[in-house]
């Protein structure tokens, strides 16, 4: 266009120009043809990406927003909250804890990039079909999730924006389920030993930690909602929720450094200490790997940098939340379904007035009952604990595991898809490779054996306790022994009628 007409001002008036006046046409027709290249040029090369952040919320190896940041200019940083991401309502407990973590995220981009992060509420697609009716998008990267509503939500991403550069990542575990497969055959391990054993001949797959982006651009008319406008703080319990907040930091720097301290100081004797609550041997990563403050992959690096057995008991740890989720992915109904059939039929007395008196530390077992106090006011519980509490709710007190399980899902601020599920069907014996049903723990003698000064019970057992028990733990651990004949009598009875 610029060059036809210049040819035809330079036709119609050079023969009656002088010299300096053809020049200085020349010269016009220069810059302008200069300038637009330019302009294509920053154009072409001014392309947006999507980052999709959920359950991922670190700058540090994050592999989604590395690869966004290498290969497109401009980011958008996203977040669509939806109440339903996992298929269940998100517990009060997980939701404050989000709420938190939001406002760091947040302040951390800001601090670090002057961006920030883009909110939104509601359905996946939709809004990011919103923001493709303001802004040109070339590409959507993500982090992948292994929730059934989560693939759901992938798999309607790619669908609906073909068109685009969909890129998603292994972020959130160590191995893909596709990684570690049975040499025996079949889809996934139902048993740990064989699982850890393949992982840990695997290790190769795991790759070194993403360093964080130097810069991120972030330029666009999109609107952001606030983090309050999400309403993550429950209405109800406020006071509850500011509580259990307080007991956690949500300082990136801060969460990274007593990590560090925990590997420097504890890890030596965390085999030892770990399941001696008032030790306080444990890590008290959970909520952060839960929410993707740390991944699994630097905490997994940054263990073995100090150069210890591959085979040392925290990297076991970080292989038994692997197999949770290796077990969920294949068994996507693992919160309200029995892994094993045949333990569907047990019979539950499901005892609301029992379910009260453990959920309000009124059980009259001081470790039963310090333990509940310890989850209501912090959102966590020491997981020596947490079996012995679960144990007591199922085996002793004759309720439904899906119960308890729903219990620590709303007080929980580690409350995962599926560690919890999986946790809780492994100590009713339903999980795979779970504890035996007649393992029943012993409220009295696990005290004795794991809190033997009761500094931990001192701590957390709620002001006026009373000792006065709900059940005998010796007449109930009887008729649970009983109960688990009969669903086993059952069993053989259908086997039998079945041949
Ligand atoms: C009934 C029950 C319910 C549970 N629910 C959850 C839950 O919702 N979310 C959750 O993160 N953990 C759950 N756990 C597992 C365990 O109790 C917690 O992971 C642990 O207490 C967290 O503390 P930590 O980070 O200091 O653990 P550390 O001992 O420092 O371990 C480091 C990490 O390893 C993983 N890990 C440790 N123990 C286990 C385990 N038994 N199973 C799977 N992964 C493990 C966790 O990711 C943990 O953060 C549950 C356990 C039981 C018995």
């Amino acid at each position: 266009m610029i060059i036809v007409l210049f040819i035809v001002i330079y036709a119609t008036i050079g023969s009656y120009c002088n010299i300096l006046v053809k020049i200085t046409i020349f010269r016009l027709f220069f810059i302008s043809l200069v300038q637009q290249n330019m302009k294509n040029e920053i154009f072409m090369a001014f392309r947006t990406a999507i980052v999709l952040f959920s359950d991922d919320f670190r700058v540090k190896d994050n592999p989604a927003l590395h690869y966004a940041v290498k290969n497109y200019e401009n980011i958008i940083p996203l977040y669509i909250y939806n109440e339903t991401y996992l298929g269940r309502v998100i517990g009060a407990g997980a939701k404050a804890f989000l709420h938190n973590v939001l406002l760091s995220f947040n302040s951390l981009l800001h601090a670090e990039y002057c961006i920030s992060l883009i909110i939104k509420n509601g359905n996946y697609v939709d809004e990011i079909k919103k923001i493709l009716s303001i802004e040109k998008i070339d590409a959507i990267y993500f982090n992948k999730s292994y929730t059934l509503s989560q693939i759901q939500i992938e798999n309607d991403i790619k669908e609906c924006f073909k068109d685009l550069d969909i890129q998603f990542f292994k972020a959130k575990l160590l191995f893909e389920p596709s990684e570690i497969k049975p040499l025996s055959g079949g889809a996934f391990y139902r048993v740990f030993t064989p699982f850890s054993k393949e992982c840990l001949k695997n290790i190769e797959l795991i790759e070194q930690s993403f360093p964080k982006p130097e810069q991120i651009k972030s330029i666009h008319n999109i609107s952001s909602m606030t983090v309050e406008n999400l309403n993550l703080l429950p209405a109800k319990e406020g006071k509850w929720a500011q509580n259990l907040l307080q007991h956690w930091t949500f300082d990136y720097d801060e969460i990274e450094c007593n990590f560090i301290k925990f590997i420097d100081n504890k890890l030596e004797n965390y085999e030892e200490n770990r399941n001696i609550p008032s030790k306080n041997g444990n890590s008290g990563i959970s909520p952060y790997l839960r929410f993707g403050i740390l991944s699994p992959k630097m905490c997994f690096n940054a263990v073995r940098s100090k150069n210890i057995d591959i085979n040392h008991q925290f990297i076991l740890e970080l292989l038994w939340r692997e197999f949770a989720y290796h077990v969920m992915f294949y068994n996507q109904n693992i919160a309200t379904q029995e892994l094993k059939n045949e333990y569907k039929n047990f019979q539950w007395d499901d005892s609301k007035f029992f379910l009260q008196k453990w959920q309000k530390s009124q059980t009259g077992f001081d470790i039963i009952d310090a333990g509940m106090n310890e989850l209501w006011h912090t959102g966590v519980m020491h997981n020596r604990v947490r079996m012995i509490v679960a144990s007591f709710l199922i085996k002793d007190l004759l309720i439904n595991w899906k119960i308890g399980e729903q219990w620590f899902w709303n007080t929980l601020v580690d409350a995962d898809p599926a560690i919890n599920p999986f946790s809780w069907q492994w100590i009713f014996g339903s999980g795979f490779d779970a504890a035996p049903y007649f393992r029943i723990f012993n409220p009295e003698s696990q005290k004795k054996k794991f809190d033997p000064d009761g500094s931990y019970c001192k701590k957390w057992l709620p002001k006026n306790w009373k000792s006065e028990k709900i059940v005998s733990h010796d007449i109930q651990r009887k008729i649970t022994l009983e109960r688990y004949k009969n669903l086993r009598c059952r069993l053989v009875q259908c086997i039998d009628n079945k041949s």
